[in-house]
This record gives C-alpha cells, structure tokens and sequence, in this order.
C-alpha cells in the first residue's frame, strides 16, 4: 500500500485534535466503566472504523504503519478506545483478505463506516490458546448452517452486532483445523447475549460472554465459501490484532514515561527534583529505551504487512516486546510515582491495570515465543 506522508500527518494531527477533547474526561469514563458512546461516535466521524479498510470498498485505505501510529497516539490517551476499532478491524480484515468479491462488496462498506460494527468470537470458556479445541459446531441444513454453541471473553460483544464466528464444520477432522471455518455472524434469532464480564482494567469497553442456540446462518456467510479454513483466516487477519496490540503497548509504555519524566521533576526529596537521583534515572533511561525499541519493531512488522508479506515473526516480535514494554513502564511509572502511584487521582494506576491484558490478548506473550522460536527453526533448517 502506498505510503502517502502528507495524508499520514494529516490523519496524526486530526487525531491529536481528537484527543486533546477527549482528554479531560477519560479519567471519569474509565471510573465509571461505561461504554463511550459519544467518543465512539467521534470516532465513527474520523472514519476510524474503516481505518485500514480499502478505499474501493468505502474505507480510508490507510497503510498499516499509519493505523500503528494511530492506535499508539490514542492508546497514550486511553488504551480502552483502541480496543473498540481493534477486534472490528480484524473481522474486518478477515473479509477483506479472504472473502468473495461478493462477500466485500456486501459486508466491508457497512464495516467501513461503522454502521455495522463487531468484533471476533474465537474463545470459549475452555480454550483460548489452543482454538483448535473449540466446541462450538456449524451443521449444514440445506442452504443454512445450524450453529451451537458458547464463546466467550468476546471483546465489543453487547455493543458491536456483527462477529467473525470461528466454529468446527467438521468435529471429527485430524488435525483438527482442516474441520475448522470462519462465518460473518450478524446477531439474530438464537444469539443469545450472556453477562458482561468484570475486568480488572479495559473499562469503559465491553467484554462478554454469548450463546449460540440453534443460531441459523446462510451458507453464503462462510468467509471464502469454502470450509476447512477457518483457523487460517482468523490467524491471517489476527496479525494486524498483534499489530495493534504492540501499538497499545507502545500507547501505554509512552503514557506511563511521559507521566514520569514530568512528575520526576516536580517532586523533591533530600533537597532535589527526584529525577536527579541516579535510581530514578536509571529508570526513566530504560522506559524511554523500551519505548523506542518497541516502535522499531512495531514499524518493521507494519512493513512487512503493508508489503503482504508473512510477517507473523515480526508481528509477534513486536507484540511480545511492546506488551512487556507496557508491563514494565507501568510498574516502573508507579514505583516513581510513590503514592501518587497508588491513587485514583493520578493515571499510572489505569496504566498499571490496563498493561497486562495486552499480554494476553492476541495471543498471550508466552505463545508469541513460541510462534517466534518456530519461525526461527524453520528459516534455518540444518
Ligand atoms: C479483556 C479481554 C478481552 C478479550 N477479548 C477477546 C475477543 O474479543 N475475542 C476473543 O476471541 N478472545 C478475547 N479474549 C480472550 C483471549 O484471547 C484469551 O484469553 C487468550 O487467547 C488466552 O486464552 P486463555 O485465557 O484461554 O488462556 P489459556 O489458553 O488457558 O492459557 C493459560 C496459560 O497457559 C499458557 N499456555 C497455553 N498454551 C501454552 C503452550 N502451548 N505453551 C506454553 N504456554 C501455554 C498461556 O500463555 C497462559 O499463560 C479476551 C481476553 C481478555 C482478558
């Protein structure tokens, strides 16, 4: 995709005017853990849900490095925002990258503006690393498939009203993928909404569980038509989920250095601005360090898949390594922080709850190691 800088710069300064209004009331939104609709609104506005999404078929068409900087500005405000477009996009991408011509023209244009949003239902209640274990089963009856079964942990699911719905067409299929398909499942009749779930951080955003009882879909939803592909469509398109997961942990680690390099100079102790003590340099120095690398990396694995090519090494390099990077800044943030750290008045608190989940989501960061090290052993065969 063509890497137009003046478009980039004028995407990044509309979404810094974006976030300077929205600033000042994040801090109530995420106390109150209740979904922004105004914001999302806003964001529908910029065109965000389509961020990523070609412009032949309504989106802005944005390269994928752009939509990284985009999610890292944002995430630096309020990393439960990036999550709203974030599964969208990825249900979103699965379409773009392996549905029919029909199949786009139907679904990405109404995906692009927002007017149907969703998000991705692959995790049960007994697995999420391991997707080949799911339950959840589509039978086809004539023209329709009958679908049973429960997913959970489904990010956007009481607001979002469309899923990329992986399920087994073939239960008894060895290895277990080949049985597995991908479907674009708008809510209807035997879709049923289960609780939202309560989350130690990610608020504002919902998370929940839904049922699927004799939940009928036609057979022109399966994405790509074809069963038996359904793990490698969701994968496909989760490398732009870990794109930009690494791009919410850039978000966070920057927020908590950001909070740090200012508070480190206000506040006194023995005589002295705390940022001339050498322990507290010591960690500005390496939160400043991981927050660089991280976008080094982040930015190679958006180039190599704005170039469609594999990049799941790259991809998972940087998410691994972004995430961690959020980890530690947060941690690090509160320690210097003292007790302000520790207090709802300050925002280091929310980074410090918020930066875990980006270890988890997307692929859990001990599962990044492993996609990493298995990229290496298969590029340097001996
Ligand atoms: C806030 C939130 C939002 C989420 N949103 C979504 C969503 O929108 N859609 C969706 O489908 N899912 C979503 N998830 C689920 C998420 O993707 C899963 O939690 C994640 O994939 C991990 O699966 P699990 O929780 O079942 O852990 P498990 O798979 O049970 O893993 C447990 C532990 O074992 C480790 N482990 C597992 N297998 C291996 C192995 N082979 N080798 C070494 N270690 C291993 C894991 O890394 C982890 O540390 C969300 C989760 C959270 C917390």
């Amino acid at each position: 995709m063509e890497h137009d800088l003046e478009s980039e710069q004028m995407i990044l300064d509309a979404v810094d005017k974006f976030l300077v209004k929205i600033k000042p009331s994040v801090r109530q939104l995420e106390a109150d853990d209740e979904y922004p609709e105004e914001i999302v609104e806003q964001m529908k506005e910029m065109g965000l849900f389509g961020a990523v999404i070609d412009q032949e078929y309504g989106g802005l068409g944005l390269s994928v490095s752009t939509y990284a900087k985009i999610v890292e500005k944002i995430a630096c405000v309020w990393m439960s925002l990036t999550g709203v477009f974030n599964s969208h996009l990825i249900m979103a991408m699965s379409v773009q990258r392996f549905g029919t011509e029909q199949q786009k023209r139907k679904w990405l244009p109404k995906f692009a503006t927002g007017e149907v949003r969703g998000a991705l239902a692959l995790t049960e209640p007994n697995c999420g690393t391991d997707l080949q274990a799911v339950k959840t089963t589509a039978v086809l009856e004539g023209d329709e498939y009958v679908i049973n079964g429960a997913k959970t942990w489904i990010t956007n699911s009481l607001h979002g009203s469309c899923f990329a719905l992986l399920v087994k067409t073939d239960p008894t299929a060895k290895p277990a993928h080949k049985g597995m398909s991908l479907f674009i499942a708008p809510k209807g009749e035997g879709f049923v909404m289960g609780n939202k779930l309560k989350k130690l951080g990610y608020k504002g955003i919902d998370t929940a569980e839904f049922f699927l009882e004799d939940y009928r879909l036609p057979k022109e939803n399966l994405i790509s038509l074809e069963e038996g592909h359904g793990l490698q469509h969701a994968l496909g398109a989760l490398a732009l989920g870990r794109i930009n997961v690494a791009s919410r942990g850039i978000g966070v680690a920057s927020a908590a250095l950001n909070d740090s390099i200012e508070y480190s100079q206000q506040r006194k102790t023995f005589g002295k601005p705390i940022c001339q003590h050498q322990a507290i340099q010591f960690y500005l120095a390496d939160m400043a360090t991981r927050v660089e690398a991280a976008r080094l990396l982040v930015q190679s694995a958006a180039t190599a898949f704005d170039k469609g090519e594999r990049c799941d090494m790259e991809a998972g390099m940087a998410k691994l390594y972004a995430t961690e990077a959020a980890m530690s800044n947060s941690a690090e943030a509160l320690r210097i922080h003292g007790a302000y750290g520790y207090s709802t008045e300050f925002n280091v608190e929310r980074y410090y709850r918020d930066a875990p989940l980006l270890a988890i989501g997307e692929g859990t960061n001990e599962l990044q190691r492993i996609i990493i090290a298995k990229q290496l052993v298969e590029q340097n065969p001996i």
